[in-house]
């Protein structure tokens, strides 16, 4: 019974983002009762889409929400890389039927907020799980057969199992790993998402579609059934960021785009700029678990956002933890163990590929020649064979 890997104990969740809500849900159902601790006053994500590839929507199938999520998705038919000059396409991956076959799922996009919401309302209707706002976890303490967490605000709670899903700058993790701060960020990001009528006709089209140049890349895509429209802009700061400096100014937006395709440039008006975020990741480190304290999501592999899989990582992390639970009820450090082993080469593997993939897209001169000449030689089978390490159903894979 599912019911019996939990028998009542608690597992304690720092961090309510798409890793800590999924992790709550999933707890729940197996019958732990959860605690989970946000510092924000309330749960919330960005303004902005997130792209979900048939691993990410595997994941959330296995969390049993696939039916809730997909009222909010929007299926982009291709995703595209464009020349940021010429507006010429380098590449064109078909999501098309032959996709979803290999693939087994669909390609996806959604706003941040709606799959937030449908994982918070799935832990609201739970009466094992018990949300926490404005609580900031701020020590970690190994008991001995038991976990306690101490709140900023002075509370303390024991629990038999304590989830870090507290992204980046992860508390539980310099408890855990201990290597301080992530790599200091170079790379700047504006975002927004805009309703459909106020982008021109002939600039809207339903594919995910990246414009790369030299240190600098645009994307955009539908989002809500197509009722909205995302915008991401991301270049490499030619200065030295100080990461806690977010304020946003035009100036600072438009300067890397001034050469681009005047699509983009038009396109880049309605982004808005009063804030910026400036990200980075670390690099992949094995032993994320340690006694009953194990991480999930950003605070285990935080990554760049070139491959599009942090928040896809973060629920796949989630069903291996329940695979081991579920395997190992009697000893909760050598599900956790386990389970940070098996998720540690695969999760590494797309933390180097998204700092690969972010030089591959913002390449300029005689590299971007040749990346456009490689792309455009490789059929749409050839483009699907490099992404089925990704996409694929993962050995031993099972659903809820
Ligand atoms: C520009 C951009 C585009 C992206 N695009 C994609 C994409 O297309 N597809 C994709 O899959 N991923 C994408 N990602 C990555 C994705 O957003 C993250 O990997 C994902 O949100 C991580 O979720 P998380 O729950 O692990 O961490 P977070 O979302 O960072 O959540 C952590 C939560 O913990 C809280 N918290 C922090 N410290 C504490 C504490 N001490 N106590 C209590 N609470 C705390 C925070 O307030 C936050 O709510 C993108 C990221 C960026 C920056």
């Amino acid at each position: 019974m599912t019911q019996d890997v939990g028998r009542g104990r608690l597992a304690l969740i720092a961090g309510g983002g798409i890793g800590g809500l999924s992790a709550a849900a999933s707890l729940a159902r197996l019958g732990f009762r959860v605690k989970i601790f946000e510092q924000a006053d309330d749960f919330r994500e960005v303004g902005a889409g997130i792209q979900v590839g048939p691993n990410g929507v595997r994941a959330i199938k296995n969390l049993g929400l696939l039916p809730q999520v997909s009222e909010f998705t929007w299926l982009p038919p291709a995703l595209v890389m464009r020349d940021a000059f010429d507006a010429s396409d380098i590449c064109r991956i078909p999501l098309d039927d032959r996709f979803r076959q290999r693939f087994q799922e669909p390609y996806a996009v959604i706003h941040r907020a709606d799959l937030l919401g449908v994982l918070l309302q799935a832990c609201r209707e739970n009466p094992q799980i018990e949300l926490f706002t404005s609580s900031r976890l701020a020590q970690v303490d190994e008991l001995d057969e038991r976990v306690r967490i101490t709140l900023e605000d002075g509370r303390r709670i024991d629990g038999d199992l304590l989830i870090g899903a507290d992204g980046l700058r992860s508390v539980v993790r310099q408890t855990i790993i201990g290597d301080g701060a992530p790599r200091p960020p170079r790379y700047v990001v504006y975002r927004g998402v805009v309703e459909r009528h106020r982008v021109p006709d002939a600039l809207w089209e339903p594919e995910v579609v990246m414009w790369t140049g030299p240190d600098a890349d645009f994307v955009h895509y539908p989002l809500r059934r197509g009722e909205l429209f995302n915008l991401v802009v991301t270049f490499k700061s030619p200065i030295d960021l100080d990461p806690f400096d977010i304020a946003g100014s035009y100036d600072d937006m438009r300067a890397p785009y001034e050469s681009f395709h005047p699509t983009v440039r038009t396109l880049l008006e309605m982004v808005p700029v009063e804030r910026k975020w400036l990200v980075t990741d670390r690099a992949p480190m094995h032993g994320w678990s340690q006694g009953h304290a194990t991480l999930i999501g950003d605070a285990a592999h935080p990554m760049l956002q070139y491959m599009a899989q942090g928040a896809c990582q973060a629920i796949e992390d989630v069903a291996q933890l329940v695979d081991e639970l579920r395997a190992q009820p009697d000893d909760l450090p050598a599900a956790l163990n386990t389970y940070a082993g098996k998720r540690y080469h695969r999760t590494a593997r797309v933390q180097f590929s998204a700092r690969q993939m972010i030089e591959l897209c913002q390449v300029s001169g005689a590299l971007a020649d040749l990346r456009a000449k490689y792309f455009r030689e490789r059929s749409a089978e050839q483009l699907h064979d490099g992404l089925a390490w990704l996409y694929s159903p993962l050995a031993g894979e099972r659903f809820a």
